[in-house]
């Protein structure tokens, strides 16, 4: 079993809905907890089931709004009731508190017995209808919880993980990271470059300027604050689709993907190199390709940062200096003229079946097989 939390993409609508149904599960879970309290103190033995039995025959009725949300909701309220008192009957947990708004509104929701796909960057749930996420999950589960952070709403559930294995276009690729473009791949495909960070820095820095004499806290200042709060967010989310749409192509359609482990942070010491390289988000980009190469049911190999790929002609295997500003590989030794990123993306294609650092799987087991 694994499990996912991710960030929802909502209109103002959706918003209302979810704390809709988030504000009903903390009144079933409070008007639970206060009967209980009272049931108790008048020597009765009360659990979760029967005080659900009452809500249900004699409470709902009274309240025509809860006609309008998910009956789901308050079930898993009591669930939750229910298992607050077992964590605390069995001293693991303090005794149950009631639940104050604002503070983990959340709320959890199921498909009345059948199953919840998520695929993609939009889901339907059930009752709450179609959202968004910003980044591409997939997990197929029986319930889902939703819940409120900093004002930002949230999915979060288990499903059993198994991979997905899809028919695969090419054996085996090799991608280069550029700094010109986002990558390289060696059969030719270039990744622009998203400049996020260039094209926003000056937009940012204005912002920034202009917020230098704002008193800290007044109104103005909390305004700029905000403005300043979602350039970077704008800046990080472009990245971030540019990076899933690479790294989703890389792992559905090649068996192997072959990159190289980039030195970052000694190349974050090169201060010219450092913006680019932060830009394009190389770590987040590894970190994609691991779970989706697994996903996909493809293999992530990762070449040894001294492999030279840059330096190593593609065609003959000579071996020459590549200042970083020379874009074009020309081979001293067979005369083939190759732009630079694609040289060094074929070279590491190639060095599958090298002695390279593989990640799963070693790279010599799986130069065999299908390749030969
Ligand atoms: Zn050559």
């Amino acid at each position: 079993m694994k499990s996912i939390r991710t960030k929802l993409k909502l209109n103002n609508k959706q918003k209302t809905l979810l704390a809709q149904h988030a504000g009903y599960s903390r009144w079933v879970y409070n008007w639970g907890l206060s009967l209980w309290n009272a049931a108790y103190k008048d020597g009765y033995k009360p659990n979760a089931r029967k005080l659900r039995e009452v809500f249900t025959n004699h409470t709902k009725p009274l309240y025509p709004w809860m006609k309008n949300l998910s009956s789901r909701v308050y079930q898993y309220a009591f669930i939750n009731l229910g298992e607050a008192f077992k964590r605390f009957f069995k001293g693991l947990g303090k005794y149950p508190k009631f639940k104050k708004k604002g503070r983990s509104d959340s709320f959890t929701i199921d498909n009345s017995g059948k199953l919840i796909e998520l695929d993609g960057w939009s889901h339907k749930l059930p009752f709450i209808g179609v959202v968004k996420t910003y980044e591409p999950i997939e997990a197929t589960t029986k319930k889902i919880t939703i819940s409120r952070q900093a004002g930002d709403w949230y999915l979060s559930c288990s499903y059993e993980f198994n991979g997905i294995t899809t028919a695969k276009k090419t054996d085996v690729i090799g991608v280069d990271l550029g700094v010109k473009t986002l990558a390289t791949l060696s059969d030719g495909k270039v990744f622009d470059s998203v400049r996020s960070y260039q094209k926003f820095e000056a937009k940012l820095s204005r912002c920034q300027y202009r917020n230098r004499n704002k008193i800290i806290g007044s109104a103005n200042y909390k305004k700029a604050q905000l403005k300043i709060a979602k350039l970077h967010r704008k800046v990080a989310n472009i990245r971030r689709n540019a990076l899933h749409k690479l790294t989703t192509y890389l792992a559905k359609n090649h068996g192997s993907v072959v990159i190289e482990d980039l030195n970052v942070s000694g190349m974050l010491a090169n201060h010219k190199l450092a913006k680019s390289i932060a830009d394009q988000g190389f770590y987040e980009f590894r970190r994609q390709l691991e779970y989706k190469c697994q996903w996909y049911g493809s293999e992530l190999v990762v070449v040894d940062r001294f492999f030279p790929s840059s330096k190593t002609c593609s065609n003959c295997g000579h071996v020459q200096d590549m200042p970083l500003n020379v874009r074009t590989y020309d081979c001293d030794y067979c005369g083939v003229s190759i732009d630079r990123d694609l040289n060094a993306s074929i070279n590491l294609r190639n060095a599958v079946g090298l002695t390279v650092n593989a990640c799963g799987r070693s790279a010599a087991d799986s130069s065999g097989g299908s390749r030969k």
